[in-house]
């Protein structure tokens, strides 16, 4: 069972880590648009949910999104946080840095204490556009699974152009004004063996994270049903290990198991 979320606006979705969180999909509701095509996508690989639909225009965000924050204003319940998630990578949508002052001026007419996140695989941070954007918002949350780059091709499979070496560059370019998003897993993956939770993944992905400097890292393992069947959850034992490395380098860390 794969999700494939509403577009462009989905939930509010309760959660005891984020509160009320509003989701807003840049991609088309019927199927997903990734740079990425990660074997713990729960929104299934790429291959298989191609859309027919196009992506939701700059103005149908902005209304739709202003519709529900003057329903939600009349009735509650009154958001936390308005978050970009989806069916894939919000920073792939074209008018993506425009969406975001348009959510920033409807977060600051309506729900003034909201905060922006946006959850991206970072794919697209070399655009100045795109950096500016993520720049403005509250929480800038950017997918770092791993620096090395043989399994980055193996468990988020970059559809196209990618070297992590420029990706971590353009993380550093935020001067900690980023929170990392790191996923552990294990098992195996189309007759592979998979599990990026042992040093040798460990330690160069912590060198590379000390040198981005983030506000916060988030480490989690996978949930819900991954489209690859045979993947593992990273044990509490081992993202507790690796969360107290994180901790020992002074970064803040979160851990969900
Ligand atoms: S980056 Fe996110 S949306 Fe894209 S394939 Fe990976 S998990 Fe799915």
């Amino acid at each position: 069972m794969t999700v494939i979320y509403p577009s462009p606006i989905f939930g509010p979705v309760h959660s005891r880590r984020l509160g009320v969180s509003l989701g807003i999909n840049l991609l088309p509701q019927d199927g997903k648009v990734c740079t990425f095509d990660c074997i713990y996508c729960e929104c299934g690989f790429n291959a298989d949910h191609r859309p027919k639909q196009p992506l939701p225009t700059r103005e149908e965000v902005r209304s739709a999104l202003e519709a529900r924050l003057q329903e939600m204003q009349a009735n509650g319940p009154a958001p936390d946080v308005l978050t970009f998630a989806g069916n894939g990578e919000p920073t792939a949508h074209p008018r993506f840095p425009e969406i975001i002052e348009d959510t920033l001026a409807l977060r600051d007419r309506y729900f003034p204490k909201a905060k922006v996140s946006v959850l991206s695989n970072a794919t697209f941070i070399h655009r100045p556009a795109v950096f500016e954007a993520l720049n403005k918002v509250d929480n800038n949350i950017l997918k770092l699974d791993t620096v090395d780059e043989g399994y980055i091709r193996r468990l988020d499979r970059p559809t196209g152009k990618y070297s992590v070496a420029s990706v971590v560059e353009g993380m550093k370019a935020f001067g900690g004004n980023c929170i990392i998003q790191t996923m552990f897993l294990k098992g195996r993956c189309e007759g592979r063996e998979m599990d990026n939770t042992s040093d040798e993944y460990v330690l160069p992905w912590l060198e590379a994270v000390k040198e981005i400097a983030p506000r916060q890292v988030m480490i989690y393992t996978i949930d819900r049903e991954t489209p690859c069947l045979e993947l593992q959850k990273a044990t509490h034992e081992e993202l507790d290990r690796i969360a107290a490395l994180i901790e020992e380098a002074g970064i803040a860390v979160s851990v969900s198991y």
